[in-house]
């Protein structure tokens, strides 16, 4: 496997082949963006100047038929938390790029001028890109399809990326062709535009040249697990992430009205038993996948009235962050919100959680969808003065409007789960090194990391440091192999992952083997984030949190600062 390097200045291209001597033969994804960030990028640097890199990388088992496998990590050092970033989406170009041989891209440098990066099987080069300058990522993908032909993977930008706001994203086409994937979070699509990079196509090669050893072995685990996988998650792959708003409502710990409250009055009207039945009404899909080889399928596509593909894959974080969130209450305002998301580039957590400090401010009107969505398509698109206050993120806004709630952490606007009354969700926003970040350590209720253990209720605290220590090392350990973490960051799956490792790279690592990858890669990302400034003191949620009680279960953010702050000594003598 190679690691590719782009100088967009020099306009230069060279490789590296990764041998099993290197330091980056165990390494993939996240672990591999986090290690490059933290041996290659100064931890002072401006994220968006000379001296930061963008990496792209898959993980160690993508190019294999592993289930669920074939993600692509994208990292940097974050202009919105100014610490190590890794944001991973799904698409069709991890498997792309495994099969020609690729592990990761580096791109160093930086450039006004806009170029494409083109993957071809004899030769990898930069293409001029001006006549793409200020596309949104839907008008662009069609562009490059009617130019390159229709089974090109890309990743891409829109005019956010370009415009280097902080909240921009790196888009990556769907297996049906649209720009509905996105590494979201972290704004790393405003890294990508620093240097200058529109586009990176792949177009598919003619044989793999992804790695196996034994595949008959490989086989023997994870045909077995990939049949577990499909039986057992029949209502999910039907509802999709979605299935979550009436829970989490039920639960009292969906963000409502920013967040103020834990449940909302319309939700039957945005559930996702509300959004299943739209999608069969109106002929959309269900049960897609994202990215090859996944077999839960949980994504889906919504078409409007007359038939037209709105957006795809509408998910929970989207729908409550834009919806509940900001009082809104209709499915096509969501699915229109998600759309214009997706097409000027910029993370819908980040974005919705924006609008509601502006709402709450007073500067925009709850529940007014229609501005919600003209702020995207008109004033982001355009680069205006309102563009940039609304482009820029949680704290941005905060910052500019004085505004006394403002729920970010590291500079990251927190994700679809009120830290007050999901308290496991709550350590993992706080201390993961990532941002308040949900998918670092997914602590929804019922998630168990180790079977038999007693994690306790999610409103109490007991044990929840635990818990969501347990889902950082095993999520960080999913990332770094390029897993949805949907097929389970347990205990459990350490083993399944350590049998298939072992069989594609003629390897003999044990479970402790594999969970101390996940360690080292945190270790690597904690310890960049103390060099630029993130140290433990940042391991807290906001006041508000602590002061205000979120209704209907009217609790509190109760850790103290000392459970925080020494959070991470875990690391050292946890016993898993
Ligand atoms: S389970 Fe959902 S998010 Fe995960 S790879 Fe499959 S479609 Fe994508």
């Amino acid at each position: 496997m190679k690691i590719i390097r782009i100088d967009v200045k020099k306009k230069s291209i060279s490789h590296d082949v990764i041998t099993k001597n290197s330091k980056y033969f165990f390494l993939g994804a996240r672990g591999l963006t986090s290690q490059i960030v933290s041996d290659e990028v100064n931890p002072q640097a401006d994220p968006l100047g000379p001296e930061n890199k963008l990496i792209i990388a898959n993980g160690m088992l993508a190019g294999s038929p592993f289930p669920n496998s074939a993600r692509t990590s994208v990292g940097a050092k974050s202009p919105l938390t100014n610490g190590i970033k890794e944001a991973n989406v799904g698409g069709r170009s991890a498997m792309m790029l495994a099969r020609h041989g690729i592990r990761a891209l580096i791109f160093e440098n930086i450039s006004d001028d806009l170029q494409i990066l083109l993957i071809n099987d004899d030769k990898i080069e930069l293409v001029d890109a001006e006549v793409y300058k200020g596309l949104g990522n839907y008008e662009l993908n069609s562009k490059l399809y009617e130019r390159y032909g229709n089974t090109i993977g890309i990743y891409s930008i829109g005019p956010a990326g370009e415009y280097m706001m902080k909240s921009a994203t790196v888009a990556a086409n769907d297996l049906e062709g649209y720009p509905s994937r996105h590494a979201a979070r972290g704004g790393l699509g405003a890294v990508m535009g620093s240097k200058g990079i529109k586009a990176i196509i792949n177009i598919p090669s003619k044989e793999s040249k992804a790695p196996m050893h034994d595949l008959k072995k490989f086989r023997e685990t994870s045909t077995p697990f990939a049949k577990n996988l499909i039986d057992t998650k029949t209502a999910f792959s039907t509802f999709g992430t979605s299935m979550g708003m009436k829970t989490m409502s039920n639960f009292g710990g969906i963000p409502t009205k920013n967040f103020s409250m834990g449940s909302f009055n319309d939700i039957d009207k945005i559930s996702g038993e509300a959004l299943h039945e739209l999608v069969i009404k109106r002929g959309g899909k269900k049960r897609l996948a994202c990215s090859p080889t996944c077999v839960i399928k949980c994504s889906n596509l919504i078409v409007d009235q007359k038939g037209n593909h709105i957006t795809s894959s509408l998910e929970y974080e989207t729908m409550c962050l834009n919806g509940t969130n900001l009082m809104i209450n209709d499915l096509d305002s969501l699915a229109n919100i998600d759309h214009f998301c997706d097409d000027v580039g910029i993370d819908t957590i980040e974005y919705g959680g924006t609008c509601g400090v502006a709402m709450d401010c007073g500067k925009l009107n709850w529940g007014d969808a229609q501005k919600v969505i003209e702020i995207l398509d008109k004033e982001i698109r355009n680069n205006t003065e309102i563009g940039k206050l609304f482009g820029n993120g949680v704290k941005y806004i905060g910052d500019q409007l004085s505004a006394k709630r403002v729920p970010q952490i590291k500079g990251q606007g927190i994700s679809a789960y009120d830290p007050r009354v999901m308290k496991a969700m709550g350590v993992t926003f706080a201390t993961t090194p990532m941002g308040a970040d949900h998918t670092s350590g997914a602590a929804i209720v019922g998630r168990v990391p180790r079977q038999g253990r007693n994690y306790g209720e999610y409103t109490d605290i007991k044990n929840k440091l635990d818990l969501s220590f347990e889902l950082q090392v095993y999520t960080t350990v999913m990332d770094t192999m390029g897993c949805c973490y949907f097929i389970g960051p347990s205990y459990e799956n350490m083993s399944i992952l350590a049998n298939v490792i072992n069989a594609m790279y003629d390897l003999q690592l044990t479970r402790n083997d594999v969970i101390n990858i996940g360690k080292n890669v945190l270790r690597i990302e904690i310890e960049f984030n103390k060099k630029a400034g993130i140290t433990k003191d940042s391991n807290d949620v906001p006041e508000f949190f602590k002061n205000e009680a979120s209704p209907p279960l009217n609790l509190k953010f109760s850790f103290t600062k000392n459970d925080l702050q020494n959070f991470w000594d875990r690391l050292d003598n946890y016993v898993f």
